[in-house]
């Protein structure tokens, strides 16, 4: 898989850094550019060609995408523009994947966004864009988590198989190399979730991924009270609802703004 147009996919049900890959690259002047399809500034009822006054929209992907950007943007500093052409990140509506490609390509930068997609889902695909990887797959990880046995047997054995489990487990499981990482951070909106509706309806094993060590759960009690005015479902380990500190301190280094 060619570095350079790395999709990381995040399926309906799951999920959830602050870590960068060795061969993410940071976006220029921390500015991105953007450009939402047509097929998604529909399910805003908007004329306007980009996110000016999507604070009035109605519910939709496309008021998530803008809300998305708008958070990341007043968490880090990172700018995001409209902009036409080969290198803006295109906003798509997509029927069948919430999924992103990961920091700065000189083409083919997209996120896509399915229609009944949740706004943590569209929040992490942003965190993708501004260069994040997915906190479980530091390096560093077997310290702070123990994964299940089953899902440690599929990185063994998928080797160059094409079915959609071993197609998951390739893109967001191995450990990769980084190039910049804060303390380990099970609080990220980048980590995966332990416990969920299986990421893989067809088999129950997919609803618990991994378990805390000691280590873990120490890290996770010193994250934790970040999140105390955020609501219960957001009160725990590897939740779905917000940029987390070191997620936003990450991206703020990745691209000179800390
Ligand atoms: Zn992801």
């Amino acid at each position: 898989m060619r570095a350079w147009f790395f999709l990381v996919l995040l399926l309906p049900l799951p999920a959830q850094a602050g870590a960068v890959m060795k061969s993410t690259k940071p976006w220029s002047n921390a500015t991105v550019p953007y450009q939402l399809s047509a097929d998604i500034l529909k399910t805003a009822y908007t004329q306007s060609k980009d996110c000016t006054g999507w604070a009035k929209w109605k519910a939709s992907p496309a008021h998530k995408a803008c809300k998305a950007m708008n958070d990341w943007h007043r968490r880090t500093g990172v700018r995001f523009v409209a902009r036409d052409g080969l290198g803006s990140v295109q906003i798509y509506l997509n029927p069948h994947a919430t999924s992103a490609t990961v920091g700065q390509l000189p083409i083919g930068n997209q996120v896509n966004i399915q229609p009944g997609a949740n706004y943590g889902s569209i929040l992490h695909e942003f965190g993708h864009t501004l260069g994040l990887a997915h906190e479980h797959q530091r390096a560093d990880r077997a310290t702070y988590l123990n994964l299940q046995p089953f899902l440690q047997t599929y990185l063994e054995t998928c080797g160059m198989k094409l079915d959609t489990v071993c197609n998951d487990v390739r893109s967001a499981f191995p450990e990769r190399e980084m190039r910049l990482t804060s303390d380990y951070d099970p609080c990220s909106l980048m980590h995966y979730l332990a416990n969920q509706g299986p990421r893989h309806k067809e088999d129950p094993r997919w609803s618990r991924i991994f378990t805390l060590t000691t280590k873990g759960k120490a890290a996770e009690k010193a994250c934790l009270p970040q999140f105390a005015k955020l609501e219960k479902r957001c009160r725990k380990i590897v939740q779905k609802c917000a940029i987390s500190d070191r997620d936003a301190w990450t991206v703020r280094r990745f691209h000179g703004l800390e």
